[in-house]
Formats: C-alpha cells, structure tokens, sequence
C-alpha cells in the first residue's frame, strides 16, 4: 500500500495500523509538516519503506514505487489554519496535481485510491450538523480557501476518474481530530491550548469562544478510515464525532485536566473561521458500522500527556 503523508499526524497512525495488519507500505513524504519522530520506531520495520519526495510533480522515479499498489490513501496536504497562511501554493499543488498524478497511477495498478478530504469542505456551514449531502459555503477567495478548494477539488477529481475511468474510489471527511504526533505549534487549538496550559501562559481563544467544534481522538478517525479502505464505499463519507464543544469549554477542560493555573483570555476572531461543526455520521454507522469509542476527557487526557512528555525533553 501507498500512504502519502506518512509521517504526518494523521497518517503515521495510519501508517502504524496498517503495518499491524501485516501490510506492506510504502510512505512518502516531504516533510513539510511531518516529523522524522513520527516513524522513528519504524526505521527497522521490515515492512514499511519511507521514501523522501515531494508530490506536487507526481510520483518520482524510485524502485520502492515501480510494482503496483493494491491501494493507494492520499493523505498528504498540509492541514492547520496557520499552513494556510505559510504554505498556500503547496496546499493547493498537493491537493490538486498531486491527486491527478496519484489517480492516474491508481487506475494504472487497479489499486483502491482513497483521499482524506476534511470537513472545511463545508465551509462556515448553514446546515447543522453536516450530512453528506450538504453543498457547503465556502468563500473561493478567503484565506482559507486554497485548502478549502483544493479539498473540494480533489473531491471533484477522485469522483471524475470513478466516472469515467472506473477508478475504485473512496473519499473520506475528516473533522476535527486530535492526539499524538499533532506539531504543539501547529495553531490548531487543542495542541495551541494544552501547549500554553503546560506552560503556565494565558490560553488565547479567537472570538467570543461560542464558537463551536467536534473533536475526534485519532484512534477513532483511523478506525473509521480503514472500515472506508475495507468497504467497497464511494463516499463521501464523514468521520468523526459527535462530541461538539465550544472553544470556551475546550479551553476550560484543556487548563483542568492539565492541572494548570492559565487564564483564558481572547483574541480577535480569524477570518471566515466556521461558526458551528459537527458531522451528521448516520452514513459512517450504516455503511461502516463506525462508532466513535474515545470520549474527549479520556481523548484529551492521553494527548496532555504526550505533550507533557514531548515539551519536558
Ligand atoms: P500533517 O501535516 O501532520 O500531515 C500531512 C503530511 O503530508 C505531512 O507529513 C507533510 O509533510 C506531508 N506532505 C504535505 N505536502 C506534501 C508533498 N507535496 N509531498 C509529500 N508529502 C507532503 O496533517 P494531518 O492533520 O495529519 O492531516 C492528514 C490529512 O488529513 C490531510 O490530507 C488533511 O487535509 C486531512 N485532514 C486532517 C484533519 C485533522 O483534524 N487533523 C481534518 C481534516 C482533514
């Protein structure tokens, strides 16, 4: 198997799980946003063969990468708000010519071709929570928009090669998620959150702190994505959960758990950040069978500790 992004968050979960299935994979990754320390503990792995690369021109000439996949999962494309600002051109490269190459090849070997889109698809949505079905509301031309819109993109492309070349496809929304290997200075807000209470320094929340998301521990996220991978599922299909908080609460629970004595104090808002996300996930339960099993204490609790770890070396 083929997992882009391997030493990301996300997909070094991923990447560890399938391995433990007894796959062969093949990472690749640029390093952009994944960290070495992701797959440290894969270097001896007989099974798994990292290869250094960036994707925006394709997939490069390397002997781990000349037999066929039986699958390939898309899961490169930087993914914070703050990559946004930093990383636009890449995002959008990633995500839109990268997917092509990445198609082509998968309808070449007959592989299952999966990409990790996001719930930013949906925009500052006007539908809640969000099904499937939803269309979004995306600004084209916000800040957010080249990951926004090379996500939808990517949707658009994936489900163009399934049409008409017959390509098997898979397309997962992906929200909120958290735990492990997150990067502490991301600018997501639950690494940025347990970071400052760690610290002692004051929790900075955007806006009013009203505004609300969904968390999902990674451990879920992955087992809904491998169900998508074994299921012959088109999608899209959401993943996550149900457990919606407002920033407020999530920096509330963040400074206890972690035993801190940070104030919460409040930033201006970031342009077009959404109102509102939770996944509507009757598709994941009837199609998948997916039940998220991590509840946000136990989530959050195991990801302090990481951090604590991690910012204590
Ligand atoms: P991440 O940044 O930790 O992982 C992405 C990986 O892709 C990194 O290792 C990075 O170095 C690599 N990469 C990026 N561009 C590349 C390129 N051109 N060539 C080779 N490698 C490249 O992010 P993550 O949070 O683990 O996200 C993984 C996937 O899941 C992404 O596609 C993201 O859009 C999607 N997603 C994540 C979330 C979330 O909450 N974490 C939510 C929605 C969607």
């Amino acid at each position: 198997m083929l997992v882009t992004g391997g030493a990301g968050f996300v997909p070094s979960h991923i990447v560890d799980e399938l391995l433990a299935r007894g796959a062969t994979v093949v990472a690749i990754d640029n390093f952009v946003t994944g960290s070495k320390e992701n797959i440290a503990h894969l270097a001896d792995h007989p099974a798994f063969i990292l290869v250094e690369a960036d994707l925006a021109d394709g997939l490069p000439a390397d002997p781990a990468l000349e037999a066929p996949f039986d699958a390939i999962m898309h899961c490169a494309s930087p993914a914070s708000p703050t990559d946004f600002g930093l990383l636009p051109i890449e995002i959008m490269k990633v995500n839109g010519p990268a997917t092509l190459h990445l198609l082509e090849r998968a309808t070449g070997d007959g592989a299952r071709f999966l990409v990790t889109s996001t719930s930013e698809a949906y925009g500052d949505p006007e539908v809640h929570p969000q099904p499937e079905t939803y269309w979004g509301n995306v600004n084209p031309i916000g800040i957010r928009s080249v990951y926004d819109e090379s996500k939808r993109f990517a949707e658009a492309a994936t489900m163009a090669y399934h049409r008409s070349r017959g390509t098997n496809v898979a397309i997962v929304r992906i929200f909120n998620t958290y735990g492990p290997r997150m990067r502490s200075d991301d600018g997501r807000a639950i690494p940025t959150f347990i970071r400052q209470a760690l610290r002692g320094e004051p929790i900075t929340v955007h806006g009013t702190g009203e505004q609300t998301r969904s968390i999902c521990y990674v451990d879920d996220l992955v087992r809904g994505i491998l169900a998508l991978l074994d299921s012959g599922e088109t999608g899209p299909i959401n993943c996550g959960t149900e457990y919606e908080m407002t920033m407020r609460q999530l920096a509330e629970t963040i400074v206890r758990l972690s035993g801190s004595s940070s104030e919460i104090t409040y930033l201006p808002r970031t342009s077009d950040d959404p109102e509102r996300r939770r996944p509507d996930l009757t598709r994941a339960r009837t199609l998948l069978g997916y039940e998220p099993q991590v509840g946000p204490e136990e989530g959050l609790r195991t990801t302090i500790e990481y951090f604590s770890r991690r910012l204590a070396r």
